[in-house]
């Protein structure tokens, strides 16, 4: 993969609101978290991830959580919602982060609402810059059937779009780059299904609440990433 140099276009600010990423599976949420997270060194929170990270561990969540996942379907709020708050009330988090694939559903964003009003940010009470990315039916299948990943660093790849140089292999460390379980196509329509049912209603939520910014998630990943950063450090960051 090439260098990404909207990374290094301007300085980075001191702190940044909470950042939520929108879109369907596919959408690129994941690859511009890693990538906006990296520059302002806060955390990416990625529910996803650590739901799969607790059904590897076998843990009681994981327990609970595997059967749904691998369905398609979403897990519960009730059981998602204490897991992010949990990760919320970590330190690190008191610098900004950026949530990649919380919230879901309307529950899920009012519960998020709450807690954000309810808490200070070192020291001061930040309302959350919210991006959409828009990508088409047909570009979501193909990135999902094409999405590798690398299970040691997390690096993403696509077979069509991003292909790592040597075939099957991770770029940075040369680990055998995996397809996740839920990658697979009998998998992929439930999944859409469910974002269509219960996730895209959220669009219309933070429009209401005047802090949705759109981003056409079709563009290169260069060209997202520099939208992405425009809008977390224009007016809308500036709080
Ligand atoms: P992701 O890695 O974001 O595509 O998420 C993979 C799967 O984890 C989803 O299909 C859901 O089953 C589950 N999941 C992730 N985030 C959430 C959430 N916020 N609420 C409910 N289920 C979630």
């Amino acid at each position: 993969m090439t260098a990404n140099t909207a990374l290094n276009a301007t300085p980075v600010p001191a702190a940044i609101g909470p950042v939520i990423l929108l879109g369907a599976p596919g959408a690129g949420k994941g690859t511009q978290a890693k990538l906006v997270a990296a520059r302002y060194g806060i955390p990416q929170i990625s529910t996803g991830d650590i739901l799969r990270d607790n059904v590897a561990r076998g843990t009681e969540l994981g327990k609970k959580a595997d059967s749904v996942m691998k369905s398609g379907a979403l897990v519960a709020d009730d059981l998602v919602q204490p897991m992010v708050a949990d990760r919320l009330g970590r330190l690190d988090c008191d610098h900004g982060f950026i949530l990649d694939g919380f919230p879901r559903t309307v529950g899920q964003a009012e519960w998020l609402d709450k807690y954000l009003a309810s808490r200070s940010f070192g020291g001061r009470v930040r309302r959350p810059v919210v991006i959409n990315f828009d990508v088409g039916y047909n570009q979501l299948l193909q990135r999902l059937t094409g999405r590798r990943s690398c299970p040691v660093d997390g690096k993403i790849y696509n077979i069509y779009s991003q292909p790592p140089q040597k075939e099957g292999m991770c770029d940075s460390c040369g680990s055998p780059l995996v397809q996740r379980k839920d990658d697979r196509e009998e998998v992929i329509s439930e999944r859409l299904k469910e974002y269509g049912r219960q996730t895209l209603p959220l669009v219309d939520y933070y429009r209401r609440q005047g802090s949705l910014h759109e981003v056409n998630g079709e563009l290169s990943v260069e060209q997202v990433t520099r939208q992405t950063l425009d809008v977390i450090e224009g007016p809308a960051g500036e709080r």
